[in-house]
């Protein structure tokens, strides 16, 4: 997806002094880094099935049996009448409705931070590029809704593990500069192995006090977030807990 600039890139000068004609990007992940997924999806989500009388364990499981064949509300409400959670059709279409108007507008859900963020480096120029894991029907919603898309030259979705490497390859050689930002540490190991001049931030976006209480499990508040802190780097990235701490 390309959209008109606002700014134009300040040109990096190379050893020879002479100008690199190639611009800067930030290459930009979704889910955990911009978007507080695990509130969208597991608190305020599930509470709205919840409130139609389905059970939080159905709907786990019926989640759990559509998740790998691409997230969606609308099949996600097909598994629960399938189960005959849901009682008739009628009640379905009914539920779809009502969940979608819920949540057309997901801007609540962006980081307070992203918004400066992405106005700033716009302002230094660098191109903004978001590479996103998912279903793109599912992703493509969450971003359309959040009011994301506008902020971004470029915009793609990979369904596969490991993709954003792939993706990579497209654009490794466009940037003079290039660097990312993602929640998941074996996505950067991916880009960072195949571009290694890649300039990578590992951003966590859960605090260790918000993991106290019962030892081993994650509040759903926190419930996939969490669990990349479990996934050790293969490669070293610079650490932080917020944009604001990438200096650009
Ligand atoms: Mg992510």
């Amino acid at each position: 997806m390309s959209k008109a600039r606002r700014a134009q890139p300040e040109r990096k000068v190379g050893e020879n002094g002479s100008a690199d004609p190639r611009g800067r990007a930030i290459l930009l992940d979704f889910d955990h880094t911009l978007f507080d997924t695990d509130r969208f999806f597991w608190v305020d989500l599930r509470s709205a099935f919840a409130r139609f009388g389905v059970p939080e364990e159905t709907w786990e499981r019926s989640y759990e049996a559509i998740w790998p064949l691409g997230y969606s509300l609308a099949k996600h409400l097909d598994e629960l009448e399938r189960l005959g959670v849901i009682a008739d059709h009628e009640i379905r279409t009914t539920m779809l409705a009502t969940l979608e108007a819920a949540f057309s507008d997901l801007r609540p859900y962006l980081f307070p931070d992203v918004r400066a963020f992405l106005e700033a480096a716009r302002h230094r120029g660098y191109e903004l590029i978001l590479l996103s894991f998912g279903d793109p029907a599912w992703q493509s919603y969450k971003v359309r809704a959040s009011g994301l898309a506008p902020s971004f030259q470029r915009i793609a979705y990979t369904a596969k593990q490991g993709g954003k490497g792939e993706l990579l390859d497209v654009l490794g050689s466009s940037y003079a500069e290039l660097r990312a930002i993602d929640n998941n540490p074996a996505d950067l190991d991916s880009m960072k192995a195949r571009h290694p001049n890649l300039l990578t931030h590992l951003i966590c976006r859960v605090k260790p006090s918000d993991l106290e209480g019962p030892a081993g499990v994650a509040p759903d508040r926190f419930r996939e977030a969490a669990r990349y802190l479990s996934i050790p780097p293969r490669l070293a990235h610079h650490r932080c807990w917020s944009l604001d701490e990438v200096r650009l």
